[in-house]
Order: structure tokens, then C-alpha cells, then sequence
């Protein structure tokens, strides 16, 4: 066992690794910390024996004194906290991972989607246009499927009606077009809204 360089390892995966590597290194620290008290005790006596024999006065106390203990073993550098921050680095990198493939297939599965959406519809695609040619069609559609109906507007314009398709609202005041909210997408996701200009 290397007392002197202990170190954390890179990725700690399961509970029972991090409370062995706890356990090891509340060891290890014990270890030292026995060893370290063991030199300071013969650099205790050896001031004591020098004290008696020579005094407090004499060079060769002085000169021990001087004197540092060299092999005290480095106290590990590692924290429980330091082998908890680890742990949870690597379970939160793997749950990013996990969390990149969930995004990656559900890119693929809409992806796939849209291009079945453009063959049903005879347009034009490749596998990265799928999605905005899918997107754009569906809004067309709808937009056309719409013209001519009333539409109550809320917020828009005092006069309170547009007739979805014309420029303008009922008065003439306001521009009014459509808008899609952020999620609006070919699966029938998200929502149009009228809003003026
Ligand atoms: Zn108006």
C-alpha cells in the first residue's frame, strides 16, 4: 500500500467503490498520522536526552532542535468530501451521456418521422431538410385551411376580429398575421396565433 501518494481515482461508479476508497483512505490517514507522532515522540526525546545531558544552553540542543524530521509520511491529500465530489462527477457524466443518446434517438425518431411526413406528401427532402420542409408544408396547410374563417383577436386590436388571410383586422388598423408558437411543429405540436405587425 503507498501511504505517501494516495490518490483519488478518475471515475468512482458504484456506492460500495466510493465507501471502500472512504474506508482506505480514512486508513491511510490513520496510518500517517501514527507514523508522523511516532518520529515527533523520538524527536521529543532525543531533545529531552540532549537537555539533560548537555542543557538547554548547549550547541548540541540547539543543534537538534534545528533539526526537522524528513520522512514523515504526506498526510493524504484526499478529503471524503474530495471521493463524494468524484463520485457525483461520474454519475452526472454518465447521466449526460445517457441524457445525449435519449436526445440523439429522439432526433432520429422525428427525423424519421418527418421524412415519412415529406414522402406522403410528395416533397422534396434529405435526411437534414426533412424536418424544415416537413415543418413548412404542414404551416402552409394549415394557413390555407384556415383563410376566410374569423378570427377572434384577443390582444391584437380593440376591434377584436381578423379574417384570417386579408392584410389587415376588421377596422383596418392593425396588420395581422399568423404566428406559430416555439414548439409548433409537423406532428401537430405547438399552436398558430394571430398577431399584428
Ligand atoms: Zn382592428
Amino acid at each position: 500500500m503507498n501511504l505517501k501518494y494516495h490518490k483519488i481515482p478518475k471515475e468512482i461508479h458504484t456506492e460500495e467503490e466510493l465507501d471502500e476508497l472512504i474506508a482506505f483512505n480514512n486508513e491511510v490517514r490513520e496510518h500517517n498520522n501514527n507514523v508522523r507522532q511516532y518520529y515527533a515522540g523520538i524527536r521529543r526525546q532525543l531533545l529531552e536526552l540532549a537537555k539533560e545531558a548537555y542543557g538547554e544552553k548547549s550547541n548540541m540542543y540547539k543543534y537538534i532542535t534545528k533539526y526537522r524530521v524528513h520522512n514523515y509520511p504526506t498526510p493524504t491529500m484526499v478529503t471524503t468530501d474530495d471521493l463524494q465530489r468524484r463520485y457525483k462527477q461520474t454519475q452526472d457524466e454518465k447521466m449526460k451521456q445517457e441524457r445525449a443518446i435519449e436526445r440523439a434517438e429522439r432526433h432520429e425518431e422525428i427525423t424519421k418521422q418527418a421524412i415519412e411526413y415529406c414522402i406522403s406528401h410528395n416533397l422534396k427532402w434529405t435526411p437534414s431538410t426533412a424536418y424544415d420542409a416537413a415543418n413548412n408544408h404542414y404551416l402552409d396547410t394549415e394557413i390555407a385551411s384556415r383563410e376566410g374563417k374569423e378570427v377572434y383577436l384577443k390582444h391584437a386590436c380593440d376591434c377584436g376580429k381578423w379574417i384570417a388571410g386579408e392584410r389587415r383586422c376588421s377596422c383596418g388598423n392593425r396588420r395581422i398575421y399568423w404566428n406559430t408558437s416555439m414548439d409548433y411543429d409537423f406532428r401537430g405540436k405547438g399552436y398558430l396565433y394571430p398577431t399584428p405587425d
